[in-house]
């Protein structure tokens, strides 16, 4: 029985809901006043229900669909404004017990490579990303309480920290690990993570249960209430996720937006980042063996439909996705992406061969972190280094309402000049630095408080002079 207040996953993931709520979407796909008035409470930055959601989804008139999408430009432009945060994925480990008939790391591919960074090599891969550029990692490693238990995950994240290369830095690590118990989120928390990040690959429990035929991992339930207990163990910045192409991708929608609805109702605080991956090839894995597989146009509409459904969420992509492809969803609601990822375990140092790729999918924007910061440069956005928040305590339910309401523009925007102007010091090609210094000059004027715009003037000669790490 539906309840989104339940902490069982079967009530406020109901499966009956979600039937009912696409066949209601299918009824009403055509009437044109419900959709108008949906599209109304989003523009109001109200967010939508799933049921509205999947309303839009279902919609197939071209107007009402150009609409939708310039309302999700719209909305964008106002929370996030210009501004793209990047991340970068370290593969830890890719020694995995679970079962995933997707992912290559499932156990019984037994001419994958396996392997796992010793703390050397954390240290070697860190100084690798630092000198990139990067501040911010999402940490990966597959599930196995012998090759990769959390005091590994641990003690590699006070290794990643530990790490200050140059004027390198990594300020945030976020995680991806498999679902656990509350005692063990509460030592991820108190290692100083960001955000705990984990994909329910699909809410199609009876999907689900036959991707995932064997290992921890098969137990839907005890997966899908992983983000409650992580909220119990303190995590209060927690990422969902679905991999788009393992169910039809209604229902997937539908299923994720009753998650973030069950985490609002329940903790106050809803997801502090979606990510939108789709299946893509990789070793042992044949996507065409997938018959979910969704259509770019539709996988972008999706995107501009989170954007209105929840407005306050971090939206990400990943290199999976082709350039083409991350330029259309940046202007419907990314808001995060990883430029110049390794998806194999030691990536950034060894490049892959083909006898010891440990690839967990093929990349389809293999683009320089330059490349890509200068691309996003031309195009008008402000490339963003900013890992403010958690250092400065605003998680949870203290960041929400500033999410909610626009007031955390008034750190985003400075932090991001502050922290692209690092960049362009440390980093970036002469070409990127000329680009980029003249795009901090506009959008310096883009800072309302006059006081705020004042300090950062001073902070950006204070990056030139040497010193670092200026945030607001
Ligand atoms: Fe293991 Fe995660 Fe891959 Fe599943 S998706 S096989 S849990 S690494
Ligand atoms: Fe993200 Fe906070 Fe930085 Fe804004 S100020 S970019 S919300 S970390």
């Amino acid at each position: 029985m539906y309840n989104v207040k339940s902490m069982y996953a079967d009530d406020f993931i109901d499966d009956s809901e979600i039937l009912c709520s696409l066949e209601y979407a299918q009824n009403h796909k055509d009437d044109r006043a419900l959709i108008e008035s949906i599209l109304e409470k989003a523009a109001q930055c109200r967010g939508l229900t799933h049921r509205e959601a999947s309303v839009l989804l279902a919609c197939e008139d071209d107007e009402l669909n150009e609409k939708m999408y310039a309302l999700a430009k719209k909305l964008k432009q106002r929370i996030y404004g210009n501004r793209i945060v990047f991340f970068a994925p370290l593969y830890l480990s890719n020694y995995c017990i679970n079962s995933c008939t997707y992912c290559p790391y499932h156990v019984k591919n037994k001419h994958i490579f396996r392997k796992k960074l010793t703390q050397d090599e954390v240290r070697a891969e860190v100084i690798a990303l630092q000198d990139m550029g990067h501040k911010r990692l999402a940490l990966e490693a597959g599930e196995d309480p012998v090759n990769n238990p959390l005091e590994y995950i641990l003690e590699c994240i006070d290794t990643i920290y530990s790490v200050k290369h140059k004027n390198g830095a990594i300020r945030r690590v976020n995680v991806n690990i498999a679902a656990t118990t509350v005692e063990n989120y509460k030592r991820l928390k108190n290692s100083g993570i960001g955000t705990y990040i984990l994909f329910q690959e699909t809410y199609n429990k009876k999907n689900y249960e036959e991707l995932h035929p064997a290992g921890p991992k098969s137990d839907y339930c005890y997966h899908t209430e992983a983000m409650d207990r992580a909220q119990q163990g303190g995590i209060d910045d927690v990422g969902l996720g679905v991999l788009f192409g393992l169910s039809t991708y209604a229902y997937e929608l539908c299923g994720l937006l009753m998650h973030a609805e069950h985490l609002e109702a329940v903790f106050g605080v809803g997801p502090h980042t979606i990510s939108v991956p789709r299946l893509c090839p990789a070793d042992d894995i044949d996507v065409d063996e997938f018959s979910n597989a969704l259509p770019d146009k539709i996988w972008q509409k999706i995107v501009a439909i989170i954007r209105l459904a929840v407005p306050y969420t971090g939206m990400i992509v990943s290199t999976r996705e082709s350039e083409a492809n991350r330029r259309a969803a940046l202007e419907l609601g990314i808001s995060q992406i990883s430029g110049a990822s390794s998806t194999s375990v030691g990536g950034y140092v060894t490049p892959e061969d083909a006898e010891h790729n440990t690839a967990q999918f093929d990349r389809s924007d293999t683009r320089t972190l330059d490349e890509v910061a200068d691309w996003l440069i031309q195009m008008g956005y402000i490339p963003s280094f900013c890992t403010a928040c958690y250092r400065e305590g605003r998680t949870g339910d203290r960041f929400m309402p500033l999410a909610k309401s626009g007031a955390i523009q008034n750190c985003c925007q400075p932090n991001a000049i502050m922290t692209l102007k690092e960049y362009l010091v440390d980093y970036a090609s002469p070409e990127t630095q000329e680009h980029g210094n003249a795009l901090i000059e506009k959008e310096l004027l883009n800072i309302p408080n006059a006081k705020v715009r004042k300090i950062t003037i001073e902070n950006l000669k204070k990056i030139e002079d040497g010193m670092r790490d200026f945030r607001f």
